[in-house]
């Protein structure tokens, strides 16, 4: 039996934070749970978001709540942030981003959840908030580990607050089949071009190829300052495949995915 509490306002949360897990969309949780996990006390935030807009645009930030639908913040975006777009594209079905939430995407912390890279790759924070008040974190510091955050137990993700970008950004994914299918690996870039073409402020994050969402610096620098000519990408690419340290599991070989996450880097170079 397991007890449901179902706050509709963020002062019932508050009152309730710490006396059960929190329960979104419920597309990971369910299926845990259904797969053995014990959860004797759920508190459902699927309501609390209703009403409040999804996304809020203010000098050069998009806040995007952590509890709408993944699909309510796709239709907020208007385009605006496209990488956060174009994961949010690839995810799931129509019924899945009609649940599931960024919120649920980012505190599960599966090191193949596919809001995370443009996150990580856009510098974004999520606002944590808890009976003791608020805080921000890093996007890259809030996983710690698969399925482990910096999340006290009786906190929760209200907000992220990601810039908008001032140059190109993007995301690129691998599954198993084109739709419905867990990350083989991802990659979200950020980079703006100068007049002669050299790629400046370059930021790159990498899913599902180390135990959390991460930075390629090597490749970052390989980048940073030059026009991405042949040579360029190469040496790029290289040092991309140095830079992760992917694990063998039933999805993809560690050897198959460095070669997947070098031809990611080299297709949205040459995008
Ligand atoms: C068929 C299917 C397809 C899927 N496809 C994809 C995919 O393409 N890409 C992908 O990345 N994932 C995918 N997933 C996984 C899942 O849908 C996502 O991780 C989703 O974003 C989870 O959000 P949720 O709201 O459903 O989380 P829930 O299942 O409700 O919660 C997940 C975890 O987050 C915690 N939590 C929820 N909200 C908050 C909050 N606001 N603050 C703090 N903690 C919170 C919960 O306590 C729980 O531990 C898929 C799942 C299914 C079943």
């Amino acid at each position: 039996m397991v007890e449901l509490a179902t706050p509709t306002t963020i002062e019932e949360l508050r009152a309730l934070a710490g006396s059960g897990r929190l329960i979104a969309g419920g597309t990971d949780i369910l299926v845990q749970m259904r797969d053995g996990r014990d959860e004797p006390s759920l508190i459902d935030v699927s309501n609390i978001a209703d009403g409040a807009p999804a996304v809020v645009i203010t000098a050069g930030v998009a806040e995007l709540s952590a509890m709408a639908p993944i699909s309510a913040i796709v239709s907020g975006l208007a385009g605006r942030l496209p990488a956060v777009a174009a994961s949010a594209r690839l995810f799931g079905s129509l019924q899945i981003r009609n649940r599931a939430t960024f919120g649920g995407n980012l505190a599960n912390a599966s090191p193949a959840a596919d809001m995370v890279p443009p996150l990580v790759a856009a510098a974004a924070h999520v606002v944590v908030e808890g009976p003791g008040g608020s805080r921000q974190v890093p996007v890259a510091e809030l996983a710690t580990g698969p399925g482990r955050t910096a999340l006290g137990p009786d906190e929760w993700i209200s907000l992220i607050r990601v810039p908008l970008p001032e140059g190109e950004d993007g995301f690129l994914k691998l599954g198993g089949r084109s739709a419905m299918a867990i990350s083989i690996v991802s990659l979200a870039w950020r980079w703006s071009r100068d007049e002669d073409g050299a790629l400046r402020g370059v930021r790159l994050a990498l899913g599902a190829v180390a135990p959390t969402v991460v930075r390629a610096p090597g490749a970052e620098a390989a980048l940073e300052g030059r026009a991405p000519s042949d040579d360029v990408v190469v040496a790029a690419v290289e040092a991309l495949r140095g830079d992760i340290a992917p694990i063998d599991d039933v999805r993809a070989s560690a050897w198959y995915r460095r070669e997947v996450a070098g031809d990611l880097l080299r297709e949205a170079l040459e995008t």
